[in-house]
């Protein structure tokens, strides 16, 4: 792993250290699990009021010798940048604070990269460090319709937005997986329409399933709330259907990057701070 691990301008109070430990792992779908959290750590856990609310999974580099027990905010204060541990997001699915567990939806993506590996293979007992909760996004109550967009790594945060929908919202979710092995219940609204989109085998951040499924749509008439997200190139095509094609102010759309095709996440979310015409 060469990538350098990412800058944050969160703090410790803004994003505090949270010490789970893996309960159980349950396998969703083709490809995606299930790791619901908890343990002693759980307490310190404080939700925010986001829909979209996630962590940065913390993955200690190996071969790097990190004070114990593992502080994070010390070790961005007195190790050099190289040296951090690597770092993950992830939507926080659910959170039973009754139960005193979180649940983090994986997609498992093959070999390469730190999170999805770690998912596939995680057991009870193993440890989960994240720093968190972040989020931005809560369904306008104002909106006639909701748009919902994404690919696999965004069905956890738009399955959790759709359930928070209330039971008179109309909309229409457009939803991206592999092959049918890859389709989810999702508790929707009468009205909210979920239509799932398959690359069949095709690779994914691939395709242009997503942006023509939206560009083409018949919309509802109303204001409409989207929430879209997803790989990179995904929502490239999508700023240009809702702002360019469509018309809409940025106020009424949540849009952002989850991923980046052949790009670790340190360097995606590098790129992420810099201008456009320096990508
Ligand atoms: C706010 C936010 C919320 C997110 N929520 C979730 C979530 O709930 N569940 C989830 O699974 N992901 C989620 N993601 C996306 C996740 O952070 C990235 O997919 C991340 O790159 C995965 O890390 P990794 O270590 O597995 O792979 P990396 O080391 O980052 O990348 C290794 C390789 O795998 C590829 N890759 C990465 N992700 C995918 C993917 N989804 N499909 C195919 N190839 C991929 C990369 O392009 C790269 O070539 C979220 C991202 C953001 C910004």
């Amino acid at each position: 792993m060469t990538s350098v691990p990412a800058a944050t301008s969160a703090t410790r109070k803004s994003r505090p250290q949270i010490n789970l430990t893996v309960l159980r792992r349950e396998q969703l779908s083709a490809h995606m699990v299930r790791i619901v959290a908890g343990g002693e750590g759980f307490a310190e856990y404080v939700n925010n009021d986001f829909v979209d609310r996630y962590v940065k999974i913390a993955f200690p580099q190996k071969g790097v010798d990190y004070p114990e027990p593992l502080d994070l905010w010390a070790v961005r204060e007195s190790m050099p940048r190289e040296l951090w541990p690597h770092t993950r997001t992830y939507t926080v699915r659910w959170v039973d604070a009754a139960a005193g567990e979180l649940a983090i939806d994986f997609v498992i993506h093959g070999d390469e990269g730190l999170a999805g590996p770690w998912a596939a293979a995680a057991q009870p007992g193993d440890s989960l460090i994240f720093t968190g909760p972040g989020g931005g996004y809560n369904p306008d109550p104002a909106a006639d319709w909701y748009l919902l967009a994404g690919d696999e790594a965004a069905l956890p945060a738009i399955a959790a937005v759709i359930e928070s929908l209330p039971s008179g919202a109309r909309g229409l979710a457009f939803l991206e997986v592999d092959t049918d092995a890859d389709v989810q219940p999702i508790a929707a609204p009468a009205a909210l329409e979920l239509v799932w989109l398959k690359r069949d085998g095709a690779p994914a951040g691939g395709s242009d399933l997503l942006v023509n499924a939206v560009r083409d749509a018949e919309w509802p008439d109303g204001r409409v709330d989207v929430f879209a997200h997803g790989e990179r190139g995904y929502m490239k095509g999508l700023r240009e259907v809702l702002f360019r094609q469509r018309g809409l102010e940025r106020g009424q759309v949540s849009l952002s990057g989850y991923w980046a095709m052949g790009r670790v996440e340190d360097d995606f979310q590098a790129e992420k701070k810099l201008p456009i015409g320096k990508i």
